[in-house]
């Protein structure tokens, strides 16, 4: 089965990959021409674990390929995917499906035989009717049916989780689309992941509800830590203890310096305008939203007081600026909070990530960037740990602490211990719903 991939990104590259090692032959289409002569030399443009290995193979193998010549991609395709980013619009909230309208345009321009358009992004409801609407319109000869397929896949954990999904979400309207879809995700079939089959709406609203309620969870417990430093409760065992219970579970349940990433905050400010455009608003998904900005602003908060108020001339090292590990994404992060507050407020920035400088470059301007934990804090007033790099596991602190010129630190992350820190050296550490000590 040939199927083309339109987008490049996260999701479109993975995706294309791990359709080409089930076996089809993908041709991944992107519109930016430096993006498709990279893949064609063999370089991945995104940092996901494995991908470059996987990318390879199937490249190898004679099955996977890369193009910005759109129609050659969709030329006998059985399934084309829409695979384009579908950020915020300025100013309103909304999804801006600007990328997603276009895509389908030039695909009807280039539809030949019958194919499905699977619409991977992430879209509002009737965004798939709206899709076909535009292809019809477009090329009135077209013969097509339309498929919503949401991706769920979490950056740093990509190829896995498409692999071995808990499951695959398949909207359609006609038989004949589902057969196509069935074949595209065949050996998944085979290997009894769940496949879910539903209608185009249904589809669409799975993954908004899906990201809203992850969101939900994460700043529940991040509320519920806010409490635990009142009130001396600690947040690991109160998490530990609310995971333990089956109908909870244990994840997403680590209280942190609120969500970010290329998804949550994106998601669920849609997810907010579509109730609003039915006449009911999303209460509990705009109160996340509503907690989720002011808790960012409570960690810069943490770190000034950590510094008895004044960070101005302050030299502050920060481990992690990526919104989580294992990935170059820097879309939403915290960081982008965090860090421009601190240099507002007149502290000098030292950086260190394992993949998040290429990006970072532009959107953190006025940061020294530094390759190692310990050189970056160095002399430094305070060390903020904002993201769980492995490599931010496991320092010494020790050695840490000893070279520091004022040995504090926040760890905004809940690496480390308030026990830790004191027995490392540091006169100061705090964290995110534990004891802290100063
Ligand atoms: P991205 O911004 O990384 O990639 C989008 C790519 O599409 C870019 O390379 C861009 O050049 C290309 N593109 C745009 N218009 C095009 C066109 N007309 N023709 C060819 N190429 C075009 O986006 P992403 O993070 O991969 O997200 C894509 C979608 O998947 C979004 O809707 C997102 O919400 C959803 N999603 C993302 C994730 C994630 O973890 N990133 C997870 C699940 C779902």
């Amino acid at each position: 089965m040939k199927i083309a991939m339109v987008g490049t990104g996260y999701v479109g590259l993975v995706s294309g990959v791990c359709l080409s090692d089930f076996g089809h032959e993908v041709v991944c289409v992107d519109r930016e021409p430096d993006k498709v002569a990279m893949l064609n030399q063999g370089e991945v443009p995104i940092y996901e674990p494995g991908l470059a290995e996987l990318m390879a193979k199937n490249v190898a193998a004679g099955r996977l390929f890369f193009t910005d010549d759109l129609a050659g991609a969709i030329d006998g395709a059985a399934a084309v995917f829409i695979a384009v980013g579908t950020p915020t619009r300025r100013g309103d909230g909304h999804a801006d499906l600007r990328y997603v309208m276009d895509a389908a345009k030039e695909i009807a321009a280039a539809l030949t035989g019958y194919a499905v358009v699977v619409t991977k992004s992430t879209v509002p409801l009737g965004t798939n009717r709206q899709v076909k609407q535009t292809i019809a319109k477009a090329n009135p000869n077209a013969e097509f049916d339309v498929a919503s397929n949401p991706e769920f896949l979490r950056e740093g954990a990509a190829i896995d989780d498409f692999m071995r999904p808990d499951r695959v979400v398949v909207g359609v309207q006609h038989d004949r689309a589902a057969e196509v879809m069935a074949e595209v995700y065949r050996p998944l079939y085979l290997r009894d992941f769940p496949i879910l089959t539903t209608d185009l709406e249904s589809a669409e609203m799975i993954k908004y509800a899906a990201n809203a309620f992850l969101a939900t969870k994460i700043t529940f417990i991040n509320e519920i830590a806010a409490l635990c430093e009142r009130t001396g409760a600690d947040i690991k065992h109160v998490s530990q203890g609310m995971g333990l219970d089956g109908r909870i579970g244990a994840k997403f349940l680590h209280a942190g310096p609120g969500f970010g990433g290329s998804c949550f905050p994106k998601d669920t400010k849609a997810l907010a305008r579509i109730g609003q455009d039915h006449g009911l608003p999303m209460q509990i998904t705009e109160t996340v939203i509503k907690v989720n900005d002011e808790l960012r602003r409570r960690m810069v908060g943490k770190i000034v007081d950590l510094l008895d108020g004044v960070v101005a001339g302050k030299t502050i090292a920060v481990l992690g600026v990526t919104f989580k590990p294992n990935t170059d994404d820097m879309r939403e992060a915290p960081a982008l909070t965090v860090v421009p507050a601190l240099i507002g407020a007149g502290a000098k920035l030292r950086v260190v990530d394992p993949h998040g400088r290429r990006e970072g470059e532009d959107l953190l301007p006025g940061v020294h960037w530094i390759e190692d934990a310990y050189k970056a804090a160095r002399n430094a007033d305070a060390v903020v740990i904002l993201t769980e790099w492995n490599e931010f596991r496991a320092l010494d602190l020790k050695r840490i602490a000893k070279h520091m010129s004022f040995a504090a630190m926040a760890d905004l992350r809940n690496i480390y211990s308030a026990q830790d820190a004191k027995r490392a050296g540091f006169k100061r550490y705090v964290s995110v719903g534990r004891a802290d000590f100063s």
